[in-house]
């Protein structure tokens, strides 16, 4: 059911969600951006729709609220433990389609990767409902459109604001129906972005032997002299997933603390490591190749459904060393076009 929602109604309807729901959106930090006196944009939570940034995509990507960046998973004492217990209220998380086309992946990650059902990110996953921000077209990194992330039907409420402070709104969900008495009908469901400025083709990658081929082709090796494996496009990516552990005791007696899980990266040195100093990825083209191999052509080959990258665009926004994700899978297009061309394929 569609609804136009005046500025003034818009915020009361906020404050009474707010009185079951946690409210999170993109929001900005001014003065917290990369460069001196720019803003940073990334998830808290809102109390008024004023707050919210919806002309711009966030910096860093709604899975931060799903998955933040460290949480505790249990609590120690010499005797026992005991897990977290995770937030209480259900969440409305507002979000771009590639943030919500995201939690696709997520899921496949955490809750069905090899019958092993991750409790932290399921309980959390559970207690979100979505609500759509039309997207306004992005920004010159944006490749939604090329990854099929452009689109959803993931929501239980999805709006635009209408030029004025206020909103138009689709509401799906029957539980929020009920906030939305006050407001007057209107005719509305959400556009979607249908192309953006910049397009990635996923590499083409046959068979086994032209994977190998490509894996020890010299195009990664330019990323040796490039990346500085600070780990800032997985940190910013929407699809990332990996974690390590880390402990913190409480005062003086280290039997007593709690285990946080915190976000890692596959791209910083040492990720690799095992025990007797063996690395799998040693140099910085090795890690960029199981990067970009696993977001256009892994993660695919694993689930079948969709490749792991949604398009976003913020790993290119947020590299230091001006690294492009777009770039660099056309690069891997060519080698894998020279690759097969020399295999006669
Ligand atoms: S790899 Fe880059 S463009 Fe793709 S989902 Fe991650 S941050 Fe977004
Ligand atoms: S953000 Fe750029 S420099 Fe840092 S690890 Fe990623 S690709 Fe390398």
């Amino acid at each position: 059911m569609g609804f136009r929602i005046e500025a003034g109604l818009a915020d009361e309807i906020l404050r009474e969600l707010k009185k079951s729901y946690q409210i999170y959106a993109p929001k900005r930090f001014p003065g917290q951006g990369r460069f001196a006196e720019t803003d940073l944009i990334r998830y808290d939570e809102v109390s008024a729709l004023s707050e919210i940034v919806f002309d711009e995509k966030s910096d860093y990507p709604a899975k931060e609220v799903i998955t933040p960046i460290q949480q505790a998973i249990f609590y120690f004492t010499e005797e026992e433990y005991r897990a977290s217990r995770g937030k209480s209220k259900p969440i409305l998380l507002f979000a771009r389609p590639c943030d919500i086309n995201a939690q696709r992946v997520q899921a496949k990650i955490y809750a069905g990767n090899g019958g092993y059902e991750d409790l932290y990110y399921t309980r959390m996953r559970e207690r979100v409902k979505f609500v759509l921000m039309e997207c306004p077209g992005g920004d010159d990194t944006c490749f939604c459109a090329s990854m099929g992330t452009n689109r959803t039907d993931d929501y239980g409420m999805a709006v635009r604001p209408d030029g004025a402070g206020g909103l138009l709104a689709e509401v799906r969900d029957e539980e929020l129906l009920p906030y939305f008495s006050q407001a007057p009908a209107a005719d509305f469901t959400p556009a979607f972005v249908t192309e953006n400025e910049t397009a990635v083709t996923p590499p083409e990658i046959p068979d086994k032997e032209t994977l190998l081929k490509l894996k020890a082709h010299p195009v990664w090796q330019e990323f040796n002299g490039r990346c500085i494996s600070c780990g800032a496009c997985t940190l910013a990516c929407s699809t990332c997933t990996c974690f390590t552990t880390r402990d913190v005791v409480y005062g003086d007696n280290p039997e007593v603390g709690e285990r946080r899980r915190v976000s890692a990266s596959c791209q910083v040195e040492g990720f690799s490591d095992m025990a007797g100093g063996h690395s799998f990825r040693p140099t910085a083209g090795d890690r960029m190749r199981y990067k970009i191999l696993h977001k256009f052509h892994d993660y695919k080959a694993r689930f079948g459904d969709m490749h792991m990258c949604v398009g976003c665009g913020r790993c290119t926004s947020r590299c230091p060393a001006y690294i492009s994700v777009t770039a660099t899978v056309a690069k891997v297009n060519a080698a894998v076009a020279e690759i097969r061309g020399a295999l006669g394929q």
